[in-house]
């Protein structure tokens, strides 16, 4: 039996219990990267809360099957189908090919979210290993009615469906009808303002890398045609679950409901779960700004990957959250500080179940209370300060982390307090630091000076330079 899971819904604008189609099961999809360049860690918000999502139904008793995709062709610069395709643009800037790029980054990708504990769905497919899907969702759209050719590409006419915009309360609906979006460019091919395209013969740039023959001549999809095909493909015509960070909610998941549903005749997927965004001092952050932070970058200046977990976990997944490393700093020294406490717990005494179905049942209410990870956090601390014994603090612990994955339990992972043996290695570990550390600002290398100084916060330690030399100081 599973237990009540309670979440909100972007297209009923409702928290509600979620009810899969299956009894039990749960057909989850998520819009993967496109691959390139690095995710940044506004992407990895996103992941990260959807991986706790998905734990968390896991922990509920729900027997879920996860499918992602990697976009690695069809993305165009602009998400309404305009500019260049983001992947040509990767393989322009690197001198390399799309697929040598595509590979790079998936690779990359992954390797972040192991960094991060994210688990990797059962099922990850790249758009260009379904071109022949594509292929036959759109002759089916045009057969139906619900496409036309134009100009030498393949359109989805939004004038054919009563309600396009599905996410959008009665007043944004009349405004999206009459406003004229900025950044779009006319597209004459068009009979409807939002249709979008979705096989391309013709554009406006000629040197496409990858192109495909169809029934309409050598070309390549639209980019919103490949979460259609691809969860259809795995999950089936019933979806439970579908995610994404909220700049997917138009047009990109708007343009998926409007094709799927086309093409299956039937509501096709009930729930939808967006993470809202990671923003920095000068808003949205974003690949195409260029210039942002990834998860190595964080590591290489001596944070752990598992404080910007926490970091995530520690604000609700529908606020927009801000980064600075100075909230990085905090995230991080209360981590450092909580896995060192845990680390100093003592396995001793019987696990007594009382408590432990306590905690446990107050853990289970933040999350499955429309995924209130903070409040989960709260129940975390609240087990290490409270009066049961070691052992049954222990296995609340593992057993939190099974959702969490910020190494609460994690062997070896920190330092553990209070034994002699412990304190002589955090001891060491701090004076090299310190050194290395004095090393830096004599050479100059201030960064790497900063970078030392976050990398001892991280773990709990505070240093002070004084007149008598830099100090340290446990922050417990
Ligand atoms: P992309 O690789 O650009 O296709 O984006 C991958 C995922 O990251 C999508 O689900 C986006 O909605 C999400 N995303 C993009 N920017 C941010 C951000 N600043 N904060 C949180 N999620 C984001
Ligand atoms: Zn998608």
């Amino acid at each position: 039996m599973q237990d009540n899971f309670l979440l909100y819904n972007t297209l009923t604008r409702e928290t509600e219990p979620i009810t899969p189609h299956e009894p039990g099961k749960i057909a989850m999809y998520t819009c993967g990267p496109t691959v390139y360049h690095y995710a940044h860690i506004g992407n990895l918000r996103s992941y990260i809360m959807e991986d706790v999502l998905e734990k968390a139904l896991r922990y509920a008793g729900y027997d879920v099957k996860r499918v992602m995709n990697i976009t690695d062709v069809g993305h165009l610069a602009s998400d309404a189908d305009t500019g260049e395709d983001k992947m040509l643009k990767g393989a322009k800037r690197e001198h390399k090919s799309v697929m040598e790029v595509a590979r790079f980054y998936t690779d990359a990708f992954f390797a972040d979210c192991e960094m991060l504990n994210i688990k990797r769905p059962d099922v990850v497919e790249p758009a260009t290993g379904c071109i022949p899907d594509f292929i036959r969702m759109v002759e089916s759209l045009l057969e139906k009615g619900y496409a036309y050719e134009a100009g030498g590409n393949v359109y989805f006419d939004t004038g054919k469906l009563s309600d396009y915009f599905v996410f959008s309360s009665a007043v944004e609906k009349e405004q999206l009808k009459v406003g004229v979006r900025d950044d779009v460019e006319e597209d004459r091919n068009k009979r409807n303002k939002n249709d979008f395209v979705l096989w391309f013969t013709r554009s406006k740039f000629e040197d496409q890398a990858l192109k495909w023959d169809s029934p309409w001549g050598v070309g390549y999809p639209g980019w919103h045609i490949e979460c259609s095909c691809i969860a259809i493909r795995h999950l089936g015509e019933y979806m439970d679950l579908h995610c994404g960070g909220v700049d997917n909610i138009f047009p990109h998941h708007t343009n998926e409901i409007a094709q799927s549903e086309a093409y299956l005749g039937h509501r096709w997927c009930r729930h939808w779960f967006h993470v809202n965004h990671l923003n920095d001092q000068s808003g949205k952050m974003s690949k195409s700004k260029g210039d942002f932070l990834t998860v190595s970058l964080l590591k290489e200046k001596g944070y752990d990957p598992l404080a910007y977990r926490m970091f995530c976990l520690q604000s609700h997944y529908r606020k927009p959250l801000v980064f600075s490393f100075e909230n990085l700093d905090n995230a991080a020294a209360a981590y450092g500080k909580l896995v060192r406490k845990i680390a100093g717990i003592a396995p001793e005494g019987e696990v007594d179940q009382e408590a432990f179905e306590e905690y446990r049942s107050r853990f289970k209410e933040a999350l499955f209370g429309d995924l209130n990870t903070s409040m989960a956090i709260t129940v975390v601390y609240d087990v290490v300060k409270a009066d049961i014994s070691g052992g049954t603090k222990l296995a609340l612990l593992k057993d939190f982390d099974r959702v969490l994955s910020i190494g609460l339990t994690k062997e070896g992972a920190v330092l553990p307090e209070n034994t002699p043996e412990a304190d002589e290695e955090l001891e060491r570990f701090i004076r090299e630091k310190i050194e290395e550390r004095a090393l830096a600002k004599k050479s100059k290398d201030f960064g790497r000076a900063d970078a030392i100084r976050e990398e001892l916060l991280a773990r709990g330690v505070a240093i002070k330079d004084t007149r008598e030399g830099t100090v340290y100081e446990l922050q417990h």
